[in-house]
């Protein structure tokens, strides 16, 4: 029986400059606007020492180059030194830290300081007199052989002045304030296990420490797999990201309309420059750095259906740089899970196990595609429709094919011009209309598909 694979975030990538941002930025605004030294302490007998902004500047510049240092010559003693001793348990997650980063080739790690300071009153009666700033920080970092350009994470660090000096002494103090994806890297947060295959660099959880060869034997298999149907255009290096740790992926979830529970696995494009955060958009480059994020709410590294939600997922990483702001979603979902269910043989995968509605509406005689709005209303419909209609422009005119009609988006920038590109390429590829498909999808799906009677 098949299992579909679930869904992903793609919407996210879409909506990340718009509605994405609007919630965090809020945020960002109100407590930004309060400044450096202007640390309302209400009802504090000890008030920290003000902060000369010059002086603080330079300190922190120089530290964070020196952090920066410790990561890429992998110096515990200089990432050490510049660390506030007085919290044991924050030292110890630096170590943390520090030991996966060493675990790690970067070609870049450096910290942007923004110049935007955070005031948290709540920290007063930690600190006491002690100055204390909360610098909002870009870090910017490229995985060498698989990050072709760096990607951008927000941080808000908290640096005290103790005997003269700046130490690091807290980088997590206000993380809830952070854009998605902020101070969410897996090293941030667990002891993780790095394992490196040919295709694939799997950041797994020190727990499955016993399961990060197979693990990353699936992965570099399920490139195998994309690169059979997807072989040209993208760079056959992935990083799959498998820790036990719900916070981490619900860090791309914080949309009130996106929710991680239906999610088996998620692709997010990297950018390097952050809304909001970053003072201008970072270039494009032609190819994206991603991450495949696994769900740890469904994570098991012995299930065989990682092999498919994998290939799923990565089928995704290979088609990122073909993807227009206008390829049709049905499109952008349909061919992962084709690539995820190519190599079965048709009494393996067929019948199809579909809603009642989806029946009824192919039995009706027309089969409707989400050009737009796939992540939302009969969401399970939607990929099987999609995954359909991608097994249907193959039998029509071959993997060559699809491929041509995938590519033709490309150049489809604006979301308002998907439905006219579709229907251009659906007549160039298929010499079809949008109608004349969606009523072949829907004698193919009376074909292919039965009642899921437990749906
Ligand atoms: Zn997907």
């Amino acid at each position: 029986m098949l299992l579909l694979v679930l869904g992903h975030s793609w919407l996210l990538r879409r909506r990340r400059r718009s509605a994405l941002v609007a919630v965090p930025l809020a945020l960002v605004l109100l407590v930004a606007a309060a400044g450096i030294g202007e640390a309302r302490q209400p009802a504090r007998p000890e008030r920290a020492t003000p902060v000369d902004a010059a002086e603080f500047t330079a300190a922190s510049t120089a530290l964070l180059a020196r952090r920066a240092g410790a990561v890429l010559t992998r110096d515990r003693a200089a990432w050490r030194a510049d660390l506030d001793p007085h919290d044991q348990q924050f030292l110890a997650r630096q170590e943390r830290v520090f030991d996966a980063l060493v675990q790690l080739r970067f070609d870049s790690w450096r910290y942007e300081l923004l110049g935007r300071n955070y005031t948290v009153p709540a920290l007063a009666s930690r600190y006491g007199a002690t100055p204390y700033v909360l610098p909002g920080v870009l870090l910017h970092y490229a995985l060498r052989g698989y990050d072709p350009a760096p990607v951008a994470r927000a941080q808000i660090l908290t640096l005290a002045r103790r005997d003269g000096r700046w130490l690091l002494s807290a980088d997590s103090d206000v993380d809830e304030l952070l854009p998605p994806a902020g101070h969410a890297d897996p090293w941030d947060r667990r002891a993780v296990a790095i394992g490196q295959g040919r295709h694939s660099l799997v950041l797994a959880d020190e727990r499955d420490r016993d399961h990060l060869d197979d693990l990353v034997r699936t992965a570099d298999e399920a490139v195998e797999r994309v690169t059979c149907l997807w072989p040209m255009g993208w760079r056959r290096k992935v990083v799959v990201v498998a820790v036990r740790d719900q916070q981490l992926l619900e860090t791309y979830f914080r949309l009130p309309e996106a929710d991680s529970r239906d999610v088996g696995a998620i692709t997010v494009r990297a950018f390097d420059d952050v809304p909001g955060w970053s003072q201008r958009p970072a270039p494009e480059p032609a190819q994206p750095p991603s991450r495949v994020i696994v769900n740890p709410r469904f994570f098991d590294p012995d299930n065989a259906q990682n092999l498919d939600l994998l290939t799923h997922e990565i089928a995704h990483v290979a088609t990122l740089p073909t993807v227009g702001v206008g390829t049709p979603e049905w499109l952008v979902e349909g061919i992962a899970e084709y690539a995820a269910y190519r190599t079965y043989d048709s009494d393996e995968l067929d019948p199809v196990q579909v809603s009642r509605e989806l029946r009824a509406e192919a039995v009706a005689g027309s089969v409707a595609l989400s050009t737009t709005g796939f992540y939302s209303g009969a969401v399970s419909d939607h990929y099987t429709a999609g995954w359909l209609a991608c097994r249907l422009i193959e039998q029509r005119v071959g993997e060559r094919g699809l491929r041509t009609f995938f590519a033709r988006f490309r150049s489809t920038m604006r979301v308002y011009d998907a439905v006219p590109a579709q229907e251009a390429a659906l007549q160039a590829v298929l010499g079809l209309s949008s109608a004349e498909f969606e009523q072949a999808l829907a004698t193919y799906t009376v074909q292919h598909a039965a009642v899921d009677e437990q749906g």
